[in-house]
């Protein structure tokens, strides 16, 4: 993509409604405009981001067997009303008439909609596990929406369910959502880690949100130390016993301010670490919650009928854009992980309008083109202090700078966004090593 074609229109001065670091490079560089409060449109090179991100969660749920669906945002009223929860819900609902007068909302999530689905088609143990997600916009009426998509009212989610015929089986599904979220985050290029969190009523152990570290993160956590530097390592098999690798995250302490334990964070002494996280997924069994009010049953192997066991779990796609931002960014902008970077280049023409520099760059965005390199020419006729600082505030992984003087000696930049060295090398070598 050509700068001078892209539609990106990036800010000098920092927006003053904008608070923490995240909002204000997404707004300073063009990926976002706000529409209404909480509410706000994606400009191209956030959209890439966001589709990225998009794309990584959704393989990730593929891989573990979950099934994508698509339901609608827009709801009806009495579905709710029959699990209980139109009441409940209160006031973050976006409550809606039709012109029939019939009450209808936006979902602020699915349980309602997905149980109803799965009552209506599914009737035989033989047909569970069943497990289906989809990622769709939801609305919530937030109090404060703030920090730009990190609490927005309209936003991005990935929401799953699971449908088991017995607690051991819907442990089993708790496990493969567990496995699955710690491999999404790492793709993503972060450390999230799982933390106990409240079950309500329903009790068990099995409720987890997943929370990486950031100051601006909106609750206080405590953990041990050996969660910043973990990863999970080799391939996983789904069908395996996942039990142990759970068990290894969940035998250390994690926990959110609502749940922090003074006797444990004592007895880790020099391992504690306390920190402020930002929530960036859920996971939770809630049992026979919604099977029971709206009639989930299949026939079990003895031919009685038996309430489904049910789990949801959570990823939050577009706060995850702000996320990502908030783990990885300095002074001059932001600096994107490879795997969710809108583009893996910047071609940087120092002096657009030379016929030497123009051709070199030309035949360089060609060739990366060709090899299937995501890149964003900087072809614009402007100076160069403001082209690095607009590369640098873009933050994509690599950054090739051309010039008139290296052009007479054969060498080209390449400068590393994330490590800040810029290498003086050969053309061949630099192209090489981008698409290593
Ligand atoms: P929070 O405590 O942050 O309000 P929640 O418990 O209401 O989150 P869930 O219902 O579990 O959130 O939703 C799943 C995920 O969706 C969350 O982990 C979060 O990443 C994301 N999410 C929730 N609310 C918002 C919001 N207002 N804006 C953006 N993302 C959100
Ligand atoms: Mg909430």
């Amino acid at each position: 993509m050509r700068l001078t074609r892209y539609f990106m229109p990036t800010l000098k001065e920092t927006p003053s409604e904008a608070q923490v670091v995240s909002h204000r490079l997404m707004l300073r560089a063009g990926m976002i405009r706000q529409a209404s409060a909480g509410i706000y449109s994606w400009l191209p090179l956030g959209f890439k981001v966001l589709e990225n991100i998009d794309r990584i969660v959704r393989e990730e749920q593929d891989a573990m067997g979950c099934q994508q669906v698509l339901m609608p945002t827009i709801q009806s009223a009495d579905l709710w009303r029959a699990s209980g929860r139109y009441d409940d819900y209160g006031p973050e609902m976006l409550r809606i008439t039709d012109r029939h007068d019939r009450d209808m909302l936006y979902g602020p999530t699915n349980e309602e909609q997905i149980t109803e689905i799965f009552a209506g088609s599914v009737k035989s143990y033989r047909d569970l596990p069943q497990l289906l997600y989809h990622i769709q916009w939801k609305f919530r009426d937030e109090v404060r929406p703030r920090f730009g998509v990190m609490r927005g009212r309209e936003f991005l989610m990935k929401d799953a369910y699971s449908f088991d015929i017995s607690k051991d089986e819907a442990r089993r599904s708790y496990n493969k959502f567990f496995v699955s979220y710690l491999r999404t985050y790492e793709r993503l290029g972060l450390k999230a880690i799982p933390m106990a969190a409240d079950t309500g009523p329903i009790g068990g152990d099995m409720s987890h949100e997943f929370l990486i570290v950031a100051d601006t993160g909106e609750s206080e956590i405590a953990c041990h130390k050996d969660f910043l530097g973990m990863n999970l390592g080799a391939d996983i098999d789904y069908d395996d016993n996942l039990q142990p690798i759970v068990d290894n995250f969940t035998a250390k302490y994690a926990a959110t301010d609502d749940k922090r334990d003074e006797a444990a964070e004592a007895a880790l002494g020099d391992d504690l670490v306390v920190a402020r996280g930002i929530e960036v997924g859920h996971i939770f069994n809630f049992g026979t919650k919604y099977s029971e009010p709206l009639g989930a049953k299949v026939s079990g192997p003895d031919g009685e009928e038996v309430l489904v066991e049910m789990g949801s779990y959570g990823i939050g796609v577009s706060r995850l854009v702000a996320a990502v931002i908030e783990a990885s960014h300095d002074d001059n902008g932001i600096i994107w992980p490879e795997s969710v970077a809108p583009f893996h280049v910047g071609l940087i023409n120092l002096k657009a309008g030379d016929a030497d520099c123009d051709k070199a760059c030309d035949d360089i965005y060609k060739t990366l083109k060709d090899q299937g390199i995501d890149v964003l020419y900087d072809d614009r006729e402007t100076r160069a202090g403001a082209k690095f600082a607009d590369m640098d505030l873009i933050g994509l992984p690599w950054q090739l700078i051309i010039g008139p003087r290296g052009l007479k000696n054969g060498v080209v930049e390449l400068k590393n966004r994330k490590g800040g060295e810029r290498e003086e090398l050969s053309l061949e070598a630099a192209l090489s090593r981008l698409t290593a």
